[in-house]
């Protein structure tokens, strides 16, 4: 971590409070949190490094005066399309079948949302989740039915195993050792880790939300697992009144507390994005102490004010964020370092 990320690990709230401006909220009169819309200051934030270059990629459309949807599905197609993120599209790690399967989901301003689970053969899982949404009156096509879907629709069917990703699930399966635990953990060959997914969520130029979430899930998965991703209040949730959140790491830890749901419900009880998702993870080690030692989960969020914020179980999880003012990868606050 250079010094700069170390440094602004401890001065984000600031930072976001700075951007914020004034303190906008109001009380509505249930008691909720409501907010008076920041316009004019679009943002994007997202999961870990890579998230960077996908911000820049949606970024193309808020700088436009483009809807945050729209935004939020181009900046993960990057990560879908990059062969060399074995966490998400094409060239992700596989099940322990040695099948690719994607997980993802996409949430607009308006309530409106799609997900697709074990979809196989199709690089940019995004886009078919968007068009379940868009074209189709249900919300969730798993399996071949997503597949199928999909090729019906007429994206292109596609090899996502890469040689890299099948040399190393051929290593796995010499130990086939499946334990899925922190993301800085010697489980896969190389030391390297064995998940991570890009969840992004934005505000566009008119203060309207959107947000994408896409993975190929845990590496080497029993075959038809479906993680947190593409479920809709587990992986990824926004209310355009509140917020938006999402998240990464053990899917199963995260579905058990319908995560991304719960961290967006705290902010409309009146936390700020940082003490939401740390009150999430808080409630993950509630449930299962022991195990929330050896596991990773981080949730990012953002508010209507535009202010943002994010909290881990372990130490290691970084998120991007772009805005007018800011373009950078920050490390989030975590409970555990490294367990102990
Ligand atoms: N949340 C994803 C899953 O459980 C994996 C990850 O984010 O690392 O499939």
């Amino acid at each position: 971590m250079s010094d700069r990320r170390r440094f602004v690990k401890f001065s984000l709230l600031s930072g976001a409070a700075v951007l914020a401006g004034k303190n906008l909220f109001a009380k509505t009169d249930k008691g909720d949190r409501k907010y008076d819309v920041v316009k004019d200051q679009p943002i994007v934030i997202s999961t870990w490094d890579f998230g960077k270059v996908a911000n820049a990629a949606a970024w193309t459309v808020l700088k436009k005066g483009g809807r945050a949807v729209d935004a939020v599905e181009e900046g993960v197609k990057v990560p879908e399309a990059d062969p060399k993120n074995q966490s998400v599209g094409l060239g992700g790690r596989p099940d322990r079948d040695g099948r690719v399967t994607l997980d993802a989901c996409i949430m607009d301003e308006n309530y409106k949302c799609g997900s697709v689970a074990a979809l196989e053969h199709v690089v940019h899982a995004i886009s078919v989740a968007r068009l379940v949404m868009e074209k189709t009156p249900h919300v969730m096509l798993v399996g071949d039915g997503a597949t199928q879907f999909a090729l019906e629709n007429g994206f292109k069917k596609e090899n996502l195993l890469t040689p890299k990703s099948e040399e190393e699930w051929k290593e796995w399966l010499k130990t086939s050792k499946y334990e899925p635990k922190k993301n800085i953990e010697n489980m896969m060959p190389g030391g390297k880790d064995n998940h991570d997914t890009i969840g992004m969520v934005a505000m566009d130029k008119n203060g309207n939300m959107g947000g994408a979430c896409t993975t190929s899930g845990m590496a080497y998965k029993m075959h038809g697992r479906v993680g947190d991703s593409p479920i809709i209040g587990a992986g990824l949730y926004v209310d355009n009144e509140i917020g938006a959140a999402t998240s990464t790491g053990v899917g199963e830890e995260v579905i058990r507390i319908v995560g991304s749901h719960l961290v967006v419900e705290l902010m409309r009880q009146g936390l700020e994005p940082e003490d939401a998702c740390k009150r999430a993870v808080e409630r993950i080690i509630a449930r299962n102490p022991e195990k929330a030692k050896e596991v990773q989960v981080g949730f990012l969020a953002l508010n209507k004010n535009g202010a943002y914020g994010a909290y881990a179980l372990q130490k290691g999880f970084s998120y991007a964020v772009k805005n007018g003012n800011v373009e950078d990868v920050f490390f989030a606050k975590y409970f555990y370092d490294d367990g102990k």
